[in-house]
């Protein structure tokens, strides 16, 4: 029994590194998983494994930032697995830069998959966690959004905006049971901080007095724990992952 046992989740950005590990990790505690990236065939990897778990996938392609998809995606899912009772708002790119040359379009770009993104698919599901009078959303922020970063102005603003979105959500939905809460990573080896040079990873790993990057199964762990039923009484929180980093 790992507590997730005839629920389903979505987890947008479940093709890879963090959203893959939660996705596998809700799956394993016994979750049925709508997998969400740009393409159906990205999100075949994360849908195959948790097939091979014996629980039901789906794989669903949506872009975030987008309304339309968005709704689609999220009545594709409704009708194919009859119920949501997780949301796990995942997705998020960074488009880094110093401001005086950041263009509006790496901003746009930022701002509404990470911010906008967790807005669309938030709205497009709440009627059905209000009208189920349970839920669990819980959006991937990170520590970016708590401490700022020089070069990540874009990222950082839709990461404290998320947390902003989460207090609010979690406000509006409580005297329905649905909970709201963020969890904020902190360096966490995918994809995303592959890109880093040596040096700007030495120099992160030197602030983290755990002494060693994360791994995204250790982001996944706070979100199965956040999504079981048992914390019905967290809500509004952000859940920070990241070795110590921020304190
Ligand atoms: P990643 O490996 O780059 O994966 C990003 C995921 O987001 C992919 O599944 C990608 O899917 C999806 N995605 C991107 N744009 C999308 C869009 N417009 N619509 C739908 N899906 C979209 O990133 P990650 O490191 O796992 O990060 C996951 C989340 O954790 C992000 O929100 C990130 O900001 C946050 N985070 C990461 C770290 C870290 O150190 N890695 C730290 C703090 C917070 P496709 O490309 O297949 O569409």
């Amino acid at each position: 029994m790992q507590g997730l046992e005839q629920q389903v989740a979505v987890v947008t950005g479940g093709s890879r590194g963090i959203g893959r590990a939660v996705a596998l990790r809700l799956a394993e505690a016994g979750a049925d998983v709508a997998v969400v990236a740009r393409t159906v065939e990205a999100c075949a990897g994360t849908v195959e494994a948790i097939r091979a778990m014996n629980r039901r996938a789906w794989a669903v392609a949506a872009d975030v930032s987008q309304a339309p998809s968005v709704e689609a995606a999220a009545e594709t899912i409704l009708r194919e697995a009859g119920r949501v009772d997780i949301l796990v708002n995942n997705a998020g790119i960074t488009r880094d830069g110093l401001l005086m040359r950041m263009g509006e379009g790496d901003w746009d770009a930022v701002l509404d998959t990470n911010l906008k993104g967790a807005f669309l698919f938030t709205r497009a599901l709440a009627r059905t966690f209000l009208k189920q009078r349970s839920g669990r959303i819980i959006n991937i922020t990170s520590v970016i959004g708590l401490m700022g970063n020089a070069g990540q102005a874009n990222y950082a603003a839709s990461k404290a905006g998320l947390i902003g979105f989460t207090k609010a959500c979690a406000r509006e939905f409580a005297s329905r049971g649905v909970t709201v809460n963020a969890v904020a990573p902190g360096f966490i080896e995918t994809d995303m901080t592959a890109v880093l040079a040596p040096e700007q990873k030495q120099a992160i790993l030197s602030r983290v007095p755990l002494g060693v990057f994360g791994k995204p199964e250790d982001v996944a762990h706070a979100v199965w724990f956040l999504a079981l039923p048992e914390s019905r009484y967290i809500t509004g929180q952000v859940l920070v992952v990241d070795g110590g980093m921020v304190m």
